[in-house]
C-alpha cells in the first residue's frame, strides 16, 4: 500500500477559534488557560480529522499561536534583548515579538515598550512569518519543547504523528543580522545552531516518533554558494549524531534543480517535492535520489482550493512507482494546506456549479487517500469518476470561456498601456493643479473598522438594516474620517473604505468572473486572516465598484481626495487563481476590468486615484531569468492599462508593502507617487537604492501592525535619517500601510505625531 502524506493543515480551526481566542487574551478577556485550551481543541479536532481520512502521514508541530518560524526563534532562544530584559512568559515573548506590545505599569507588571520583529512575505504566498533576527548575542538552546509536547499530545490520542520543523538551512537563510550586527551572515551561524537541532532531534526521538518532516523550502530560491555547502554540513552533521529520527527534507512551490547538486546524496531519509508547481524537475530529482531514499510526491495543490485532476494525479504518481517502487513513494499534498480554507461544507450560499469544481483542506485530504489508494491497486472507480465529471464540467463551462472578454484581450495594444506624456510633464500639471507642500502628508487608504462598522455591516448583509439606511451610516463614517483627517492637518486625504471589508475581497464581489466564500478563510498573518475571492472565470466589471463613496467624500472637502482601487496584480495574487489559464490573462482582464473604473473616477472628479499593487513583489518567481521577467511584464502592463486612460493633471499613486520590493520592479509601473511599507528598514543601502527612483515617494514611518504610538521625536529622527539620502522634493510622508486594523485613539495619536514631524521639517526647509 502506497502511504498519504499531509504535511501540514490550517491552524485556524474551521470558524476562525483562534483568532477569536488570541485577540480575546491580547484584549485581556481571556487568560492563558482559555487560549492554551482553544489551541488543543484545534490541535486534536486536525489529528482526528486527518486519521478519519484515512492519510497515514500526519503532521504535528504545525500548529502555532502566531507562526511557525518565530516558534523556532523562541524555541531556540534566537529573541533579541529587547524583548528578554521584560521577562514576559514564553507566549507573552511571543506576541512580543510578533506584534510588538505597548503596556502601560500596573501594581503587578511592569511598562513594556517594545517593537515587533520584522514580517516577511512567506515565499510567493500570502502568508507572512516574522523574521528571525540575529546578533553576535545570540545564544542558541532549547528553549522549551513545543514539538516535543504536541508530538506526544497526538500520540496521548492514538494517533501517530510525524512532526514538522522548518530545517537549520533555511532558518537561517530567512533571517537577518540585528541592527547592532549588520556584519554578520546568518548562514554563519549554523554550527552554533546545530548542535541545537540535534538535541531537539533526540528529544523527538526519545518521545517516539521515528521520523521527521525538515522543511527547507529555500531550495527553491537562487542561492548563494555558501549557503548551497550548507546543506551538507548540516545534514552531515545531524546524521552523524545521536538518536535522530529518519529525516524527510521537504521543498515546496517551485523547481530545486538549481540547488540538486547540494541535496543529493544527503544522509537522510527521503526527500518531498513539488510536483504541482514544478513537474518538470521531475526526471532529474528522481534521478539524485540514493538507491534507499523515499520520494514524496507532492501532487495535490497545498496553494489552491481546485479540485485535483485525479487522472493526471494518479499517472504521475504511478510513473514515479515505476521508477522506484510502491515502498518508496508517498503521495503527498504539494505543500502545507496552511494555505487553503478549512472546509468546503461550510459554503451553504456557493453557486452548486462552482462548489463541485473546488476542494478546500478537508476535502484535499480525501483526494491524497484516493490517489494512494488508486495507485495501490485499490478500487476507487467511483471517485475518479465523479472527479471526471467535476473537472468536465468546469472545462465546459460559460464562466470559463465569455467571447467578448477573450477578445478585448486580444485586441490590447501599446497605447493602451502608455501615459499621455511623460513625468517630469506630468508632474508640472499637477503640481500647478492641487499645490501641495513640501513633505507631503498622507495615509495609505483604510481608517480603523470599528466593532459599528462591523455591526452595521452585518446588518446590512442579513438585511435587518435597509440599504438606505446602510448609505446613511457609511457617510457618516467616512465624514468622521474627512473631518479628523483635515483637522490633523493631512494634505491629500483618503475616504477610509468603511464599505470595505477587504481590498481584494471588496472588488471580487462585484467583478464578473469570481466566486467568493463564507467561510474560505486563510492565515495571512498572526490572527489577520483572509478570505479570497475566487477567480472561477473569464473576468469584467459589470458596474462602478468605488465611484459613490468616493464621490461624496471629495464634495465634503476641499483637500484632494483619492480614490482607492486594488490593482490587478494584487487582486489576482490574494484571490485564488484560476488554474486552467495562465496568470498573465487573468491579469490583463482585471487591468481592463480596473481602467474602467479609474476612468469613471476621474470622469466624476476624483484626481488622485491609488492603484495598490501590494503583492507586486510576491508575486515575482522565485528564481531570476526569462520567467521572472515576462512577470514584471505583464505585472507592469496591466497595471498601466488600469492607470493610462487618465489626464496628465490626474496623479496616480501606488503602494507596496511586506516584500523585499527592488525599487526597479515597480519602475514600469510609471505611477506619480509610490507609498512603500519601510518602517523597519535599517539598512541605509536599501534606502539609497530608493533615492534613484525617478518618480515620488512615501517610505512608510510607522509599523502600522504594532498597537505602539512613535511620539513626534521618533519621527522627526526616522524622516532625518531618511532624508540623509534621500531627497527632501520627492519625500512624501506616510505610515507604512493602511490603518484598519489598528484602533481609534492610536491613529488619533500616531497620526497627529507623523504630521506634526513633517510641518517641523517643511518649516525647516522654509527657513534655508
Ligand atoms: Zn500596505
Amino acid at each position: 500500500m502506497v502511504q498519504s502524506s499531509v504535511l501540514g493543515f490550517p491552524r485556524i480551526g474551521a470558524f476562525r477559534e483562534l483568532k477569536k481566542t488570541t485577540e480575546a487574551y491580547w484584549s485581556g478577556k481571556v487568560g492563558k488557560d482559555e487560549l492554551f485550551k482553544v489551541g488543543k481543541e484545534i490541535r486534536e479536532n486536525n489529528w482526528k480529522l486527518q486519521k478519519a481520512a484515512g492519510v497515514d502521514v500526519i503532521a504535528s508541530n504545525d500548529f502555532s499561536y502566531y507562526d511557525q518560524v518565530l516558534d523556532l526563534s523562541l524555541l531556540f532562544n534566537a529573541i533579541p534583548e529587547r524583548y528578554t530584559k521584560y521577562e514576559l512568559d514564553p507566549i507573552d515573548t511571543l506576541f512580543a515579538m510578533g506584534r510588538g506590545l505597548q503596556r502601560k505599569a500596573t501594581d503587578s507588571e511592569k511598562a513594556v515598550d517594545v517593537t515587533a520583529l520584522e514580517m516577511v512575505k512567506w515565499f510567493d504566498s500570502n502568508y507572512h512569518y516574522v523574521r528571525p533576527t540575529f546578533s553576535h548575542s545570540t545564544e542558541f538552546k532549547l528553549n522549551g519543547q513545543k514539538p516535543v509536547d504536541e508530538y506526544l499530545e497526538a500520540k496521548k490520542l492514538g494517533i501517530e504523528t510525524r512532526p514538522v520543523v522548518v530545517g537549520p538551512v533555511s532558518y537561517l537563510f530567512l533571517g537577518k543580522a540585528d541592527k547592532d550586527s549588520l556584519d554578520l551572515e546568518p548562514i554563519s551561524l549554523l554550527e552554533k545552531i546545530l548542535p541545537v537541532y540535534a538535541e531537539l532531534l533526540a528529544k523527538l526521538s526519545a518521545a517516539g516518533a521515528t521520523s521527521v518532516q525538515i522543511d527547507e523550502p529555500i531550495l527553491v530560491l537562487d542561492l548563494p554558494e555558501k549557503v548551497q555547502a550548507a546543506f551538507k554540513t548540516a545534514y552531515e552533521y545531524l546524521a552523524n549524531a545521536k538518536n535522530i529520527p529518519k529525516l524527510v527534507v521537504a521543498s515546496y512551490f517551485g523547481d530545486v534543480r538549481p540547488n540538486l547538486a547540494s541535496i543529493k546524496g544527503l544522509p537522510v531519509h527521503g526527500f518531498h517535492f513539488d510536483f504541482v508547481r514544478a513537474p518538470e524537475q521531475f526526471d532529474e530529482v528522481v534521478a539524485a535520489l540514493t538507491a534507499e531514499q523515499v520520494l514524496s510526491v507532492g501532487i495535490i495543490d497545498g496553494r489552491n482550493i481546485w479540485k485535483a485532476d485525479f487522472s493526471e494525479a494518479v499517472a504521475f504518481v504511478e510513473k514515479a512507482i515505476a521508477a522506484l517502487g510502491k515502498d518508496r513513494v508517498i503521495v503527498a499534498t504539494s505543500s502545507s494546506l496552511l494555505h487553503t480554507p478549512v472546509d468546503l461544507t461550510n459554503e451553504k450560499k456557493l453557486d452548486s456549479e462552482i462548489k463541485n469544481w473546488f476542494s478546500f483542506a478537508t476535502q484535499k485530504l480525501d483526494e491524497v487517500v484516493v490517489v494512494a489508494k488508486a495507485v495501490s491497486g485499490e478500487d476507487v472507480k467511483e471517485a475518479l469518476s465523479v472527479n471526471a465529471a467535476a473537472i468536465k464540467s468546469r472545462k465546459d463551462s460559460a464562466i470559463t470561456n465569455d467571447a467578448d472578454v477573450q477578445k478585448k484581450v486580444d485586441s490590447i495594444n501599446e497605447k493602451l498601456s502608455s501615459r499621455a506624456a511623460a513625468f517630469p510633464e506630468r508632474l508640472a500639471a499637477q503640481k500647478g493643479k492641487f499645490n501641495l507642500p513640501l513633505f507631503p502628508t498622507t495615509t495609505i487608504g483604510s481608517f480603523p473598522q470599528t466593532k459599528d462598522i462591523r455591526i452595521n455591516r452585518n446588518k446590512f448583509t442579513k438585511g435587518e438594516i435597509t440599504a438606505e439606511q446602510y448609505d446613511t451610516f457609511i457617510k457618516s463614517e467616512i465624514e468622521k474620517v474627512v473631518r479628523f483627517q483635515e483637522e490633523i492637518g493631512l494634505d491629500v486625504l483618503v475616504h477610509g473604505e468603511p464599505e470595505r471589508n477587504d481590498m481584494v475581497q471588496y472588488f471580487g464581489e462585484q467583478l464578473k468572473g469570481f466566486a467568493f466564500t463564507t467561510n474560505g478563510w486563510v492565515q495571512s498573518y498572526g490572527s489577520r486572516y483572509v478570505r479570497p475571492p475566487v477567480v472561477v472565470g473569464d473576468v469584467s466589471r459589470p458596474h462602478a465598484m468605488s465611484v459613490k463613496e468616493s464621490v461624496y467624500a471629495q464634495s465634503i472637502t476641499k483637500k484632494p481626495m483619492k480614490g482607492m482601487l486594488t490593482g490587478p496584480i494584487t487582486v489576482l495574487r490574494w484571490s485564488f487563481p484560476r488554474n486552467d489559464v495562465s496568470q498573465k490573462v487573468q491579469a490583463l482582464q482585471l487591468g481592463l476590468a480596473l481602467r474602467d473604473e479609474v476612468n469613471d473616477l476621474e470622469a466624476a472628479s476624483v484626481e488622485v486615484i491609488q492603484v495598490d499593487e501590494p503583492a507586486i513583489r510576491e508575486g515575482l518567481p522565485l528564481r531570476s531569468g526569462q520567467e521572472r521577467s515576462d512577470y514584471l511584464k505583464y505585472a507592469a502592463e496591466s497595471f498601466r492599462i488600469a492607470t493610462s486612460g487618465v489626464k496628465n493633471t490626474t496623479q496616480i499613486h501606488s503602494h507596496f508593502c511586506y516584500s523585499d520590493l527592488d525599487p526597479n520592479h515597480i519602475k514600469a509601473l510609471d505611477a506619480d507617487v509610490v507609498s512603500i511599507e519601510f518602517s523597519k528598514k535599517d539598512d541605509p543601502n536599501y534606502i539609497q537604492e530608493f533615492s534613484n527612483y525617478p518618480n515620488h515617494i512615501g517610505l512608510g514611518l510607522f509599523d502600522i501592525h504594532s498597537p505602539r504610538i512613535p511620539s513626534k521625536e521618533e519621527f522627526i529622527a526616522r524622516i532625518g535619517e531618511i532624508l540623509k539620502v534621500y531627497p527632501a522634493d520627492k519625500f512624501w510622508v506616510n505610515p507604512d500601510c493602511g490603518l484598519k486594523t489598528r484602533g481609534w485613539e492610536e491613529v488619533r495619536a500616531s497620526l497627529t505625531n507623523m504630521v506634526e514631524a513633517a510641518k517641523t521639517y517643511r518649516e525647516k526647509y522654509a527657513q534655508n
